[in-house]
């Protein structure tokens, strides 16, 4: 059997990894636009916390592969502080993500799997594979091809800053709007006192209808919070709020955020690309391919529909009295950081 993996991503490789471990006689190629496996955009594209569950060791990262180790979540809204310590944080890495996806790769070449860089899948017809894996990220290659882009969709807009007055190693800082988004500070080379400061919204929808200007909201909340430092580079991106169906169509798997996107809260989606990829390659190497989109909703439903539910409330409140929506948060937050699907 062959299989074709579109994206060297965190999903695409935790897909190859599964599939080789399930079954060493598969043949896995993935593919990768970029030249160069992490170092690149779409390897920076990202706030960089990432929490995983006791029994994902699997995953864990290497001592090159992380910056900093989270002990403490500092959360606020508009009008109410929360303060979270190791309990809740256990098992919270800042990625260093290059290099993260670097060790997954490595792992996967170890494996057997052949990975070709530099390699842009624009059509179905490049691949021979008896099925293929789409790990290309959002929007996702396949579902923009066969218009089948459906889900919600966030947006996400950073920046990483140097010699930063905010750096903290242990501690995060989330701080959620009364306009359904949210504003993140995480710690990263603690050498260069290195902070990504970043803000996400999460529906998209709203940047047009309400004119909202990502960068100036960005650099409001810098001053009102007095970060300073050196911008070394700014980067953006979609965050797709949850389930983005569908997670199968003819012979593709949808996985990371092509398939199971991000947690709906906090936009993280490192771990459900690790998840789905991992889901997608057992499937696939015990037959089971057809399986695949009812594990992966099994696995994440449960905070789809809390998730869904809850900023569609929000998103009619936000029109009434957006009090109402700080007051939602206040009552969610203590409730979202124990689990992450
Ligand atoms: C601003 C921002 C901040 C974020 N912060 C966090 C965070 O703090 N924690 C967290 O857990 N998540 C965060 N996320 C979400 C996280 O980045 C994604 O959920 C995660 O990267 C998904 O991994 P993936 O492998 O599915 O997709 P991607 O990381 O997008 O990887 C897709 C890969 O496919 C390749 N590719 C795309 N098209 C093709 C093609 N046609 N041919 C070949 N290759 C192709 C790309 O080059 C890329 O390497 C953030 C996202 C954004 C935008």
């Amino acid at each position: 059997m062959k299989i074709d993996i579109v994206g060297g991503g965190i999903s695409g490789f935790a897909s190859a990894i599964s599939l080789k471990e399930n079954n060493k006689k598969i043949h896995v190629n993935i593919y990768e636009k970029n030249k160069e496996i992490g170092y690149n955009y779409e390897g920076k594209k990202c706030g960089e916390a990432h929490s995983i569950e006791k029994e994902w060791s699997k995953w864990i990262p290497e001592k090159k592969s992380y910056y900093n180790v989270i002990k403490n979540a500092i959360v606020r809204t508009d009008n109410k502080l929360f303060q979270f310590q190791d309990e809740i944080t256990k098992n919270s890495f800042i990625l260093n993500r290059p290099e993260f996806i670097c060790q997954l790769s490595k792992k996967a070449e170890q494996l057997g799997v052949n990975i070709f860089s530099n390699n842009k899948i624009k059509e179905k017809n490049q691949l021979n594979g008896d099925y293929i894996i789409d790990a290309s990220g959002c929007p996702s290659i396949f579902k923009i091809k066969y218009r089948l882009n459906r889900g919600i969709k966030g947006i996400g807009y950073q920046q990483t800053i140097s010699n930063s007055n905010n750096f903290i190693n242990d501690t995060i800082k989330i701080q959620y709007t009364n306009e359904l988004g949210y504003y993140w500070i995480f710690p990263r080379d603690p050498i260069k006192k290195e902070i990504n400061v970043g803000y996400g919204l999460y529906n998209i929808n709203k940047i047009k209808s309400d004119n909202i200007n990502l960068k100036k909201k960005l650099e409001t909340f810098k001053l009102e919070n007095s970060i300073n430092g050196t911008i070394q580079y700014e980067i953006g991106g979609m965050i797709p709020m949850g389930l983005q169906y569908p997670l199968k169509y003819k012979n593709i798997l949808f996985v990371g955020d092509a398939g199971v996107g991000c947690f709906p809260f906090q936009g993280q989606g490192i771990y459900r690309a690790l998840l789905s990829g991992d889901l997608a390659g057992k499937c696939i190497a015990k037959n089971r391919f057809y399986k695949y989109p009812y594990y992966a909703k099994k696995m994440f439903i449960k905070w789809d529909i809390i998730g869904k539910s809850f900023l569609f409330l929000c998103d009619k409140l936000c029109n009434l009295n957006k009090n109402l929506v700080n007051t939602s948060w206040n009552l969610m937050i203590n409730r979202i950081p124990k689990s992450l699907h």
